[in-house]
């Protein structure tokens, strides 16, 4: 039987980032001695009081729908977050909980773009973007940036890009895949050209606690009101409480954003998972202790990773500042990132993600966001891959 898949459906390749985890998850069930780079997950479990908030809010039977854009509870949290964080003042009607950052950044596509609408995102970009935005109507217009700029997009490549279709431009500060932080300047710059010439910015800041070094984060919301107008921020759980599969992610939009992506998701999803909602509460408002040892450990594997990686013959990387990601070049090696990362699994046993799925081809994105013992041996094999290459 030939079955009807839409254009829209049809045109999508599964992520190649979840492919990735899971073939490697996959291989390691089945005995192989597989090392995995590829999954843009904390190895660190999620703290225990989070866990217990949910498991309580579900023995005390919070398992009903809540409203579709999450718990007042939940988002009165987020409103102390982006006040203490960020000192910036939103009301909980500009908030929507969603599930998951992917779902928030997917539901902004969608109450944005019109067809034929443009876009703009930075390469290397994080893989989801762009098929986003086609599934939206939209037009990916990508910025190419290479690791000589610390694959950091200037003012003047934004405002050249900026058309009459331009709806939207994405900031993902610190990145995935690169790592990069922008400086706040840097930040401002950007957020100025947006500002002038009437662009909302989706600001991702998903990893915004994950930062090393002298780096700081700043939100591209908080320069002025102006700005703070012009800029709908992504974030989630995911990353710094290590809630990957929990779901949960959040939104601060101005409230005509926020209320025309309230409905879409009062049609799609409904609300995020009630009880992990609750869960959600007290990782934002209770300890964040666990940050204390997970921030110099995530930054001990960044330095040993790069330093590691730079000594490699054929591969150079630039020193991220955050998130858990190094995208080193690999293009001294003579291949193009999918042959460099097919070889590296075949052969050595590492798996990573080809830079092509991030739009950069000359690529490969290594995750650090695994124990120690694992990139360590990860590194040796890589390296020892790297010198057969060269003979
Ligand atoms: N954001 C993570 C990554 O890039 C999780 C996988 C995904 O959703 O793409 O690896």
């Amino acid at each position: 039987m030939n079955y009807h898949i839409s254009e829209r459906a049809a045109s999508l390749a599964p992520s190649l980032t979840l492919a990735i985890s899971a073939k490697a998850k996959q291989l390691k069930a089945a005995g192989q001695d597989v090392i995995g780079f590829g999954a843009g997950e904390p190895d660190f479990d999620t703290p225990q009081h989070i866990k217990d908030a949910a498991i309580k809010a579900l023995n005390d039977g919070f398992t009903k729908y809540t409203a579709a854009s999450g718990i007042p509870e939940l988002k009165d949290a987020i409103v102390e977050k982006f006040q203490r964080d960020n000192g910036l003042d939103y009301k909980p009607s500009q908030i929507v909980v969603s599930c998951g950052g992917k779902h928030s950044c997917y539901n902004i596509m969608m109450a944005i773009c019109n067809s034929g609408d443009e876009v703009i995102i930075p390469a290397p970009y994080w893989l989801s973007y762009p098929e986003m935005v086609k599934l939206a109507g939209g037009i990916p217009v990508i910025l190419d940036t290479t690791d000589v700029t610390q694959f950091k997009v200037t003012p003047e490549q934004l405002r050249d890009a900026i058309t009459d279709r331009t709806r939207l431009f994405i900031l993902n500060t610190p990145s995935n895949p690169t790592g990069s932080v922008y400086t706040p300047e840097e930040i401002k710059a950007l957020g100025d050209v947006c500002v002038e010439k009437g662009v909302m910015i989706l600001s991702d800041e998903i990893y915004e606690q994950l930062i090393y070094g002298d780096a700081v984060h700043k939100s591209v919301a908080s320069f002025s009101a102006e700005h703070q107008a012009h800029t709908i921020i992504t974030h989630g759980l995911a990353k710094a409480w290590s809630m990957t599969g929990w779901r949960l992610g959040f939104l601060a939009a101005p409230e005509p954003i926020a209320k025309a992506i309230s409905a879409l998701q009062s049609h799609s999803t409904s609300n995020p998972t009630s009880f992990a909602q609750v869960g959600g509460v007290e990782a934002l408002r209770g300890s964040q202790d666990h940050l204390k040892e997970w921030l110099p450990e995530f930054d001990r594997r960044r330095r040993y990773a790069h330093e590691r990686l730079e000594a490699m013959p054929g591969i150079s990387c630039v020193n991220a500042e955050g998130a858990f990601y190094l995208f080193p070049n690999i293009s001294g090696t003579g291949m193009k990132s999918t042959e460099f990362c097919d070889k590296l699994l075949e052969q050595s046993q590492v798996a990573a993600v080809p830079g092509i799925a991030f739009g950069s081809d000359d690529y490969i994105r290594i995750s650090y966001a695994t124990g120690m013992s694992q990139i360590e041996k990860g590194m040796e094999r890589m390296d020892a891959f790297a010198r057969s290459l060269q003979s």
